[in-house]
């Protein structure tokens, strides 16, 4: 692998590489990184999708590569660590006080008032104490809600300038921290404003290695995703309220109220045209935007408090504004030609606490990375599941990269390999940038180390929770396994239900995603091997837990999007309105790639044993069943629950 990065690095090609876990592939690309940042003066970025892995780099693994190829390289690699400024305290807001927010029904609750004013506290203290300023150094964490009170976003930001503080500034530290460094380790969404914001938040860089690289096309898609809420309006209008003449502050507070209006008498779900009422509310909006913005004028030679304010007006002015403008024109182009999706999401029968919100997000993000992140610097895309179905060119085609030459398609390892579904657009395969791909295995034997439980004599899984065979499935699958077991479900729902009806059954220790912080639950599962952990597949990819913890992992059923996923069924619709399967190419490669991540928690260590079960019938039964169980990794497959409970009641005797 260090070989294949090194020659991506100096040929310029990109590269995907899958290396399981224990492979130490942070190694095989932090070598010739450093390398090729040191010997050519230049700058490389490395993008992690969790702060457990940017520890890892920054804490364990960087310092020890530093030391060691500080002789074979003249110096000592400098690195350093850059997050988007909304990570960072910032002193300047933590001194003069947080503007006013937008409203939230929990701070009418007087629990939640002092809650959060116990962690402003807190945070005040702590600013004294850190010498970084970073969220994620902050243990426990604080609620979002409070953190906004101490930080700034980019655009609220006065510029170190104007900023009496800027000297001291954390974010501005760590930012010159950044320029100094050979390597800047950052995560997926600061690269993704990077490469497709069009001003430069990282340092110059020609190089980029992302990690955890499975994760990169729903950070991207993140970070392109826009929400305009009557909240918001009216948090704009209050925070322009006394720097622009009152009418025209109201008039934003009162196309606020009628955009609120307008929202509560429509359904949530996806909006394939807008409706009528909604154009009207949505461009008030903006026009009332753009009167606030141009009546605040152009930057005056203000007093730091004057700059403070309008600058926090300006940031949700221009965002209120600009959600406006790319909504109104996400519906102009024909249907089939448009580049982004529109929802309601939240109000009436979803979630009631939440105000109703209009989002936009892109249909797909591969061509912005082809054109924005591939087109300019060599890029090594990284993961320990990049292949799905067998094939890397799943999730290449969702990050704009061209099929994959020939010989490279194959994936090692894999059951069986499969035809991969069509573009996630759909578009027909164009000339893109060149690429290669290399599995580099795993240091794990899957077969003899690993039992994949199909369940095919169960029912299908139902709308109505889970069946009573399932539970019962799951019961004896514990029992036999003596604990031990990592539960991961489709729904919040489903692990609550069958938390509740294994706390009735077994002895065993049940934990529930929810019961504690995640981190905390998954130390107590760690520490005490009886115990079982319970959550949604989505939250447990993370999940590390190596030895005898942790030898059994149940899914209830394939994790496809909800039918009504707004994205996910717009996505799935582009594709089959061009003539492809929709539901393999959409549905299906979001289904393998969690499932393969979910699998991918039982082995952790060499001489770590277990099950993976999967209940759902569907795996071994449906047409599709054969390109997810590609994806998985290749353990011995059984269809016969007697032989899984004596292989688990075997492990541990
Ligand atoms: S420079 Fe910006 S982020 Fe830093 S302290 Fe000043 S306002 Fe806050």
């Amino acid at each position: 692998m260090a070989e294949a990065v090194a020659r991506a690095i100096r040929t310029g090609e990109h590269l995907a590489v899958q290396a399981g876990t224990g492979t130490g592939k942070s190694l095989a690309y932090l070598v010739p990184a450093l390398r090729h940042a040191v010997v050519e003066d230049a700058t490389v970025v490395v993008s992690t999708a969790t702060i457990a892995l940017q520890r890892q780099l920054v804490d364990r693994d960087l310092p020890r590569l530093a030391k060691a190829l500080s002789p074979l390289l003249g110096r000592e690699p400098r690195f350093a660590i850059l997050k988007g400024r909304r990570n960072y305290l910032c002193l300047h807001r933590l001194h003069t006080g947080a503007p006013e927010e937008p409203e939230d029904p929990g701070l009418f609750d007087p629990f939640a008032v002092s809650a959060m004013g116990r962690q402003v506290k807190r945070l005040h203290e702590w600013s004294s104490d850190t010498e970084t300023g970073d969220r994620d150094e902050l243990v426990p964490g604080v609620s979002e809600q409070a953190w906004r009170q101490v930080s700034v976003t980019a655009k609220e930001c006065l510029g170190v300038s104007r900023c009496p503080i800027g000297v001291d500034c954390f974010a501005e530290r760590a930012r010159a921290e950044a320029g100094k460094a050979d390597l800047v380790v950052t995560n997926h969404a600061l690269l993704a404003i990077d490469a497709l914001e069009g001003y430069p938040v990282l340092p110059e860089h020609d190089v980029v290695v992302v990690d955890e690289a499975h994760d990169l096309v729903d950070r991207v898609t993140s970070v392109a995703t826009a929400e305009l809420t009557p909240n918001a309006v009216a948090a704009a209008a209050r925070r322009c309220g006394r720097l622009v003449d009152e009418e025209i502050a109201d008039r934003l507070a009162e196309a606020g109220d009628g955009l609120h209006l307008t929202l509560a008498e429509l359904a949530p779900g996806r909006l394939d045209d807008l409706p009528t009422p909604l154009a009207g509310a949505v461009a008030v909006v903006r026009d009332a935007a753009h009167a606030c913005v141009t009546a605040l004028g152009p930057e005056r030679k203000e007093d730091v408090e004057g700059s403070t304010a309008r600058k926090l007006a300006l940031a949700l002015l221009e965002e209120v504004h600009d959600t406006a403008v790319r909504l109104l024109t996400a519906f102009e182009p024909p249907e089939q030609d448009r580049y982004d999706v529109v929802w309601i999401s939240g109000g009436v029968g979803q979630d009631h606490t939440r105000p109703s919100a209009l989002r936009v997000a892109p249909l797909s993000v591969g061509g912005l990375l082809r054109e924005r992140l591939f087109g300019p610097r060599s890029v090594v895309l990284t993961s320990a599941t990049l292949t799905l179905g067998g094939t890397f060119d799943t999730l290449a085609r969702q990050w704009g990269l061209p099929p994959a030459p020939a010989p490279s398609r194959r994936a090692p390892g894999a059951a069986t390999e499969k035809e991969p579904p069509a573009d996630d657009t759909g578009s027909p395969a164009v000339d893109g940038p060149k690429w290669t791909s290399l599995d580099v295995g795993s240091p794990f034997d899957h077969p003899r180390s690993g039992i994949l439980y199909l369940a095919r004599h169960l029912p299908q899984p139902g709308r109505d929770g889970l069946p009573p065979q399932y539970l019962d499935e799951l019961a004896e699958l514990v029992e036999a396994a003596g604990g031990r077991a990592l539960g991961l479900f489709s729904s919040m729902r489903a692990a609550k239900q069958a938390t509740e009806a294994l706390r009735e059954r077994l002895p065993n220790t049940i934990l529930c995603q929810g019961d504690d912080s995640t981190s905390l639950l998954v130390k107590q599962f760690a520490e005490d091997e009886p115990t079982c952990l319970f959550g949604t597949l989505s939250l447990w990819q993370g999940v590390d837990v190596p030895g005898p913890a942790l030898q059994l992992v149940v899914m209830d059923r394939i994790p496809f999007p909800r039918p009504d996923d707004p994205l996910a069924s717009a996505r799935q619709r582009a594709v089959a309105a061009r003539g492809g399967n929709g539901f393999l190419t959409v549905a299906a490669t979001h289904a393998a790639l969690l499932l393969a991540q979910g699998a991918g928690r039982l082995l952790r260590s060499m001489n770590d044993r277990g099950v993976v079960a999967i209940l759902d019938p569907r795996l071994a039964t449906a047409r599709y069943g054969g390109f997810l169980r590609a994806s998985l990794p290749p353990f011995w497959t059984t269809h016969d629950p007697e032989v899984v409970r004596a292989a688990l009641r075997r492990i541990n005797t």
